[in-house]
Formats: C-alpha cells, sequence, structure tokens
C-alpha cells in the first residue's frame, strides 16, 4: 500500500508546475537562436535543468512511497518530502521567473536592466579568482578549485543567493537599491559574501566538496561555531573579494540589527561580523592601516548600542548557557585560519583583483574616495556593452586571466550557460560557454540513491531526509528565510 495519503493531489501539483517551465520554454524556442542574448540562453538553459532535475526528484519521492522502497517514519511523512519538493522546485522557479521579467523590456527600464547586467558581471568576477587554475605542488597536478559557474542576478527585497544542484549556476538576488549604481554603490557590495556561499556549496579539494572538507577539520564542539562555518567562510571569501570596503559595508549592514547579540544558529553574531572582516585582513597581513581604522569605527559605532560581554548561543554546549566574547572570537579566529589555510593558492588571485584599496581613516571623504574607485575602477570597467548580440558572436574571448601586476582588471566576459540534451560538445579553448548535459547533478550521489529502487534496497529517513535538505539544494524561499541560504 501507498505510504502517500493522496497521491494524484500531489502528481496534479507537479504537473501544474511543469507546465509552467514547460510553457517559459516554448516561448523562449520562439526565439531564433542567433539572436538570443547571454542571459535568455543562460535562463533557458537554468529552466530546462530545473524541469529535468525537478521531475527526477519528484518521482524518486512519490514512487519510492508508493512502492514502499523509502520509509516513512513518525517524524519524516511522506507528504514532508514531497512539500518539500514542489516547495524547492517553486522557489527556484519563481527566481527564475523574476530573473526573466526584469529583463525584458516590456517589463522594466533600461536602468534596471543595465544594474542586473553589472551584477551578473560583478558577481562573475567575484567567482573569478576561485575558478583559476593552480598547481598542487605535491602532486604537480594542476587543479581547478571551481568550475566554470554561470550567473543569473535577480532583485528581490535583499542580497541573497540561491544553491541549486542541477547544474553550474550561481543565482543571486539583489537589491532593488542597486538600480541606482551611481547613488548605491555600496549596496553591490554584498555580492561578493553571496559568492562565497556559492563556493563553499560548490568548489572541491581533490575531488571532495570543499564544505566536506572544512567540516570534517573543524570541532563539532562548540555547536554554536560548528552552525555558523558556512556564513563564516562566506564572510572570509566576501572579504578577500572585496577587501576593507566590504568590511566597512558590514558594519553598517550588522548596525541597523535590532539585537547585535542575537544568535540565529547560522550567523556569527551580529557585534561580531564586522571582528571577521578586519581579522581576515590581519591574517592575510595586508591593510596593515584598514584593520584599525575599521576596528575603531566599528568601536565608536558601539557606543550607541547595548553592550554587553556576554551572548547565549542558540546551540550551547552543557554547563555553558553563555559565552563571552573573547572566547568566542578565538574561536573565531581559529576557523579564520582554517577557511585561509583551504584558500592559500588562492589568495594572489583574490590579492590581484580586490575590490577596494588600503586607506587610513572610514571618515566621510575617505569614504567618497573609496566608493568612487569602487565605482570606477571595478563596477563601470566590468560593464562591456553587449545586450543584443549574438552570443557566438561575442564570446569568441578567453576569460581574461588575471595579472598579479595589473590589479586594475578590467572588462568581464559572462560566459553562457548552455544545456544540451545528448552528449557536451568538447570544449573550445577560446570559447566562452559552459556546456551541460541536460540532467547531470553536481553531487554524484543524488544518481546512486536515485537507482536503488533497481536493487531492492530500502531507505530509511535518516538517509532520504540527507538526500532532501543536505545536497546545496535551498530549502527556504528566496528572500533568505531557509538554509543553505544566503543573507
Ligand atoms: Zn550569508
Amino acid at each position: 500500500m501507498s505510504q502517500i495519503v493522496n497521491s494524484s493531489e500531489w502528481e496534479n501539483r507537479w504537473k501544474t508546475i511543469d507546465n509552467v517551465m514547460q510553457s517559459m520554454l516554448d516561448d523562449f524556442a520562439k526565439i531564433n537562436e542567433d539572436e538570443k542574448k547571454i542571459w535568455q540562453t543562460t535562463l533557458e538553459s537554468s529552466i530546462k535543468c530545473l524541469k529535468n532535475f525537478g521531475e527526477k526528484q519528484f518521482k524518486f519521492f512519490c514512487e519510492g512511497f508508493r512502492d514502499n522502497w523509502l520509509v516513512t517514519s513518525q517524524k519524516y511523512s511522506a507528504e514532508y518530502a514531497l512539500r518539500r519538493t514542489i516547495d524547492q522546485i517553486s522557489f527556484d522557479l519563481s527566481v527564475l521567473q523574476r530573473a526573466h521579467a526584469q529583463r525584458l523590456s516590456s517589463t522594466s527600464t533600461d536602468q534596471a536592466r543595465d544594474a542586473l547586467d553589472r551584477a551578473d558581471r560583478l558577481a562573475y568576477k567575484a567567482l573569478e579568482p576561485a575558478m583559476a587554475e593552480y598547481l598542487n605542488e605535491e602532486t604537480g597536478d594542476t587543479i581547478q578549485f571551481l568550475q566554470k559557474t554561470a550567473i543569473i542576478t535577480y532583485f528581490q527585497k535583499s542580497t541573497a543567493v540561491r544553491v541549486v544542484p542541477y547544474g553550474p549556476i550561481a543565482i543571486i538576488g539583489i537589491p532593488f537599491s542597486c538600480i541606482d549604481s551611481k547613488k548605491n554603490p555600496q549596496d553591490y557590495l554584498a555580492v561578493a559574501h553571496e559568492v562565497g556561499h556559492y563556493v563553499f556549496w560548490h568548489a572541491r579539494v581533490n575531488d571532495t566538496p570543499l564544505h566536506v572538507v572544512l567540516r570534517s577539520e573543524m570541532a563539532e564542539d562548540p555547536a554554536w561555531r560548528f552552525g555558523w562555518l558556512e556564513e563564516i567562510f562566506a564572510d572570509v571569501y566576501g572579504c578577500l573579494v572585496a577587501g576593507p570596503l566590504i568590511a566597512r559595508d558590514f558594519q553598517d549592514l550588522m548596525y541597523d540589527n535590532l539585537d547585535l547579540y542575537d544568535d540565529d544558529g547560522l550567523h556569527p553574531i551580529a557585534v561580531l561580523r564586522p571582528w571577521i572582516y578586519s581579522e581576515t585582513l590581519r591574517q592575510i597581513g595586508e591593510f596593515d592601516i584598514s584593520q584599525g581604522a575599521l576596528d575603531s569605527r566599528w568601536a565608536k559605532l558601539l557606543i550607541h548600542r547595548v553592550k554587553a560581554e556576554t551572548f547565549t548561543p542558540k546551540n550551547p554546549v552543557a554547563n555553558e548557557p553563555t559565552v563571552t566574547l573573547e572566547n568566542a572570537r578565538s574561536l573565531l579566529q581559529e576557523t579564520i585560519m582554517q577557511i585561509l589555510a583551504r584558500l592559500q593558492p588562492l589568495l594572489p588571485n583574490f590579492k590581484a583583483s580586490i575590490w577596494s584599496k588600503e586607506t587610513d581613516a572610514f571618515n566621510k571623504e575617505q569614504i567618497d574616495k573609496l566608493y568612487d574607485t569602487f565605482k570606477i575602477k571595478t563596477l563601470d570597467r566590468i560593464k562591456k556593452e553587449k545586450i543584443g548580440n549574438a552570443p557566438e558572436a561575442v564570446d569568441r574571448q578567453p576569460v581574461k586571466a588575471i595579472n598579479p601586476n595589473n590589479p586594475e582588471v578590467g572588462e568581464v566576459n559572462l560566459p553562457v550557460f548552455r544545456a544540451v540534451d545528448g552528449t557536451v560538445p568538447e570544449p573550445v579553448p577560446d570559447d566562452n560557454t559552459i556546456y551541460w548535459r541536460v540532467g547531470a547533478t553536481k553531487d554524484p550521489w543524488l544518481d546512486f540513491y536515485r537507482g536503488v529502487s533497481d536493487n531492492n534496497i530500502k531507505l530509511s529517513p535518516a538517509i532520504w531526509s540527507t538526500l532532501l535538505n543536505d545536497t546545496g539544494w535551498a530549502v527556504g524561499g528566496p528572500e533568505g528565510d531557509g538554509n543553505p541560504l544566503g543573507g
């Protein structure tokens, strides 16, 4: 007997969502291939991959509970898995729909489309240091930390990333205030932190996912720090990409929090996050002057807020209901050093393309200068008029190599993401296309578990709930109310 109370209702839900995706694909198919813009091909390919992956995931659970090779428990019902799957597909679809509508000339302004194009390139620039190849000195092998990745940005309430398992695509939400990049350049900076979340889930150390390596290297005690690992990584990564300016920006982002000592179990408490940025600068031995200026700016801001020397962790250690900030800082420092050790071979790349420079103060004049530099040397230079050109015509250039002698890296050549149904073509060295087979997943064990129906194996709730929740597919809504997610 099926373990699903009402299968046909769930199947109808899936079919309806599937039809929405199909009609979007039908619209894309009407556009002449040669006239498609980079974002159109990238979005079309993403929807193709979501549709295929969503179907496999939905069927895996639906058939598994129907034919009883997935086992439910009192805690984990079949409906829990189906609801979560339908939600994940719907959240991704809603984000891709927004990204689409926000780029159509009929539903958006030139300025808004320009901002999204800029954000795509900025996010790609933030990923570039992790995508560069480096030499493993022990084995002599060339290693790519992160495979080449396409970008889709869209406007929403605040900056956040959606991590998806069905293709090398980073889907990043940016705030609407980015539309005016001259007035609000600071609102682009958090993109560097969000890209850090993507790298956390998708980079590999030899053949092991980075998040697995970092977790295995970290003591599970205290639990509160273990729960913060992903966010600490994203902060360190963002700091390496954007330098003192993002460190200063995060002070402002934290300052507007209601409670600077509140632990949500995922993010380091707000009062400590600016310190993660200045400590990262200290650990890499750069920006000696900024470090001090940043710390004193944060200390000055804190004079106006409630002050405490301890906080209450959401996940406390037995007999230790509160933790001193001093203790927390020393454990955070350990984690920052552990993360930097893993990023060590890439540090020259970060250094070569960093978005901001040393400064001796964070007064208004200095800040205006830093933002001007960021606007002129980063936000404006990455922009290259390609809209309206066919991808074939504009993508025949290699990704610009990072030259450590020329830190002012210029334009960003955004890659196009092309999902194909059959065999993936051999990559052409001077082409900037990311080919991907529709149906391929980034995590091979997803496919492994999907094969169990053929082998008469039963999967316990512990196993299938891991498959549902811990593969890097965001389970919360796009506004940042779930995990794993940015924000
Ligand atoms: Zn985050």
